[in-house]
């Protein structure tokens, strides 16, 4: 257990891309770094097989290898670990304080890198073919159903945009949604309906997810109207039903929009408590890419070392 009566440079709260790279930025700037892990450690990206589209890896790289070597550089420049969630935060004085299961951290500044976590159907078959071909991410994943037959579920713009993203890689798309009716902007809904690519099973739920052990091979659908049940035959599952930021801790303390994703002054990541910053997946709600997530942590560590230089650290 750390010296609770320290007061650290920087805690950082989070170790996906966003986070880890805050602490490779802010302890090369000698700043002493605590990340607070979180208990999803690594962050979305240990749900992911192949990553193809981090620049630096031409033959792709493993999510978790990946996420392994970001913590690895971090610990080389002095960044020290808190394992699990980050529990209770009191940001009303500096300095800012942390409760993490038995530990207690204080510290002058803190970076919140919490991400989002893909909400999840919770069917049978969804967790073992996790990365067997379910999926929460088309842009990270779409390129391996070439030529396969593909479903979504979901029925708002995130589903709509995956299935025509999708729709130009597997030989169809067939767009699951609960209801008769999307819930996707006008302009998205009709761009998905004018594509050959895709269909819809319309008023149908998702009850399992079908495979032969190492990989989906289809799901299990009823109709909510009809009580039918079908199945339908796909290689690649994908899963679009929106994300959750992980802001829980920070509610009636950091400003978040109706969704709950953190606001941050345009431009920055500074949120409106001077000394709190915000990076990754827990307010960008638009890119959500790995690389998008560490050019913020950058930022986030940068603004973090000039905020502090200015109260005279
Ligand atoms: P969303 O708008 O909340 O839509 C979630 C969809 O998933 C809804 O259609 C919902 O069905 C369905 N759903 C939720 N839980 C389900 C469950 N357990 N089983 C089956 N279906 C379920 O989320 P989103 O699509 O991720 O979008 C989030 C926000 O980002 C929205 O404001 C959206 O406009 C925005 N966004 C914009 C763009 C764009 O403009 N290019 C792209 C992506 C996202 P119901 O409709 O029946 O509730």
């Amino acid at each position: 257990m750390s010296d609770n009566s320290k007061v650290h440079d920087v805690v950082i709260l989070g170790s996906g891309p966003a986070g880890l790279t805050a602490a490779i930025y802010t302890s090369r700037a000698n700043l002493a770094p605590v990340v607070v892990e979180g208990l999803a450690a690594g962050g979305q990206l240990m749900n992911t097989t192949d990553v193809e589209n981090y620049p630096g890896f031409p033959d792709g790289i493993m999510g978790p290898e990946m996420m392994e070597l970001f913590k690895k550089q971090a610990e080389k420049f002095g960044t020290t670990f808190v394992a699990g969630d980050a529990d209770e935060v009191d940001l009303s004085s500096r300095p800012f304080t942390v409760k993490a299961g038995d530990e207690e951290l204080r510290c002058r500044a803190l970076i919140v890198s919490t991400g989002a976590s893909p909400r999840y159907l919770g069917v049978t078959g969804e967790q073992e073919y996790a990365g067997k071909g379910v999926s929460y991410c088309a842009t990270c994943d779409g390129f391996f159903f070439r030529e396969k037959p593909i479903v979504v579920v979901g029925g708002g713009d995130s589903a709509v945009e995956e299935a025509l993203f999708l729709s130009r890689y597997g030989t169809k798309v067939t767009l699951i949604h609960r209801r008769d009716e999307l819930r996707a902007s006008k302009i998205m809904a009709d761009r998905a309906k004018s594509n050959e690519k895709i269909e819809f099973a319309w008023d149908s739920v998702v009850e399992e997810v079908l495979g032969d052990g190492q990989k989906v091979s289809g799901i299990r659908v009823k109709n909510v109207k009809t009580g039918e049940t079908s199945e339908i035959e796909c290689a690649g599952f994908f899963v679009a039903i929106g994300h959750i930021p992980n802001t829980k801790i920070f509610e009636g303390k950091l400003e978040m929009n109706d969704e709950g994703y953190l606001e941050v002054e345009e431009g920055t990541t500074h949120t409106k408590i001077p000394g709190v910053f915000a990076s990754g997946d827990v307010h960008d709600h638009v890119y959500r890419q790995a690389v998008t997530a560490s050019g913020e942590g950058c930022k986030a560590a940068i603004d973090c070392e000039r905020w502090l230089e200015s109260q005279g650290h």
